[in-house]
């Protein structure tokens, strides 16, 4: 017996887009602007090859001008900030991405450093996390991934305040900025790493769990409190026969034990990882209407 609700981010992404749409339309109609949103792409990777081609597409789909440059791996530093530094000041980009991770020979940190606070839609500049961080500041761009969960629990009547929240892994893109978040809306926060000693005593504490791990079905039914809302974000390939890729992909979270105990559930696919593009597309169009000044 299938108890949880399923938490359908691929829906929830659909309408996000659709108000995105409808935004970027008034927004030409008044003034004549059409956000526009960069991406570079460093070396041949495939998932990085496929994950770019989607965010193009998804501009596309709402009327965002999308320009992309492709370097070779064996690029330099410097060829990437030329292209960073002409972004920045090019006033029909609003939005400027770095597709990660850059190839090993690159300093990753200060090629984020190099993207304007005003254009950081990634929201990976050190300056829009510091201020994530603190009380009584506010970042211009929330990364996309933790945001998108974010999005999710409001979006399904989650009720964050007061609750006792744990996220497991704390990567800079997706664990420690959905923490931050977590905690903005005050929720008590605890955060599960790779160094956590019996893990699954603390997620069953949780009112409300984030996965962000990479590691499949380590999640397993029993680190869950009976009701919980599970938000799981990973994407982990594991080989699959019947599948004619030869594999298919599946969250952190063993979805069949979870969805026995848990209140409500996103599953993986259709869950998470639609968001994180509606909320790059969200981050391009409020980047391009406060550089305009539009309301
Ligand atoms: P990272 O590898 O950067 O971080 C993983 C985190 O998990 C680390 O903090 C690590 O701890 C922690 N961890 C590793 N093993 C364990 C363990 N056994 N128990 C508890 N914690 C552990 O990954 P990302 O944050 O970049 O991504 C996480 C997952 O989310 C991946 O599957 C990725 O594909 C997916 N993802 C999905 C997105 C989406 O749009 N849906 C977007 C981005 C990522 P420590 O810090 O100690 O090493």
């Amino acid at each position: 017996d299938t108890s949880a609700k399923i938490i359908d981010g691929k829906s929830v992404a659909k309408k996000i887009r659709d108000e995105i749409t409808a935004e970027i339309s008034r927004m030409k109609d008044a003034i004549g602007v059409v956000p526009g949103l960069a991406v570079i792409l460093v070396g041949d990777r495939k998932d990085s090859a496929t994950y770019v081609r989607n965010k193009k597409k998804a501009c596309e789909s709402v009327g965002i001008n999308s320009y992309e440059v492709r370097l070779p791996e064996d690029s330099s530093d410097q060829e990437v900030l030329e292209y960073i530094s002409g972004f920045n000041d090019d006033p029909a980009v609003h939005g400027i991405l770095v597709q990660l991770p850059l190839p090993s020979h690159m300093n990753e940190q200060n090629i984020l450093n190099a993207v304007c606070i005003e254009k950081d839609v990634d929201g990976f500049h050190p300056l829009n996390i510091g201020r994530l961080a603190m009380r009584g500041r506010d970042p211009l761009f929330v990364p996309c991934t933790p945001k998108g969960c974010i999005e999710l629990l409001h979006r399904y009547g989650v009720n964050i305040k007061g609750k006792k929240a744990v996220v497991i892994g704390r990567s800079n893109i997706v664990g420690m900025p959905a923490a931050l978040l977590l905690q903005r809306e005050d929720a008590t926060i605890s955060i599960v790493h790779s160094r956590t000693k019996n893990p699954e005593e603390i997620t069953r504490q949780a009112d409300i769990i984030i996965s962000a791990v990479g590691k499949p079905n380590m999640v397993r039914g029993n680190w869950i409190k009976p009701g919980a809302v599970v938000i799981d974000v990973g994407i982990n390939p594991v080989e699959d026969a019947k599948s004619a890729r030869g594999y298919r992909l599946v969250g952190d979270v063993c979805y069949e034990e979870a969805c026995k105990i848990a209140s409500a559930i996103t599953p993986v696919p259709g869950g998470v990882g639609p968001m994180t593009i509606a909320m790059l597309l969200s981050n391009t169009l409020s980047s391009a209407k406060r550089l305009h000044n539009f309301k």
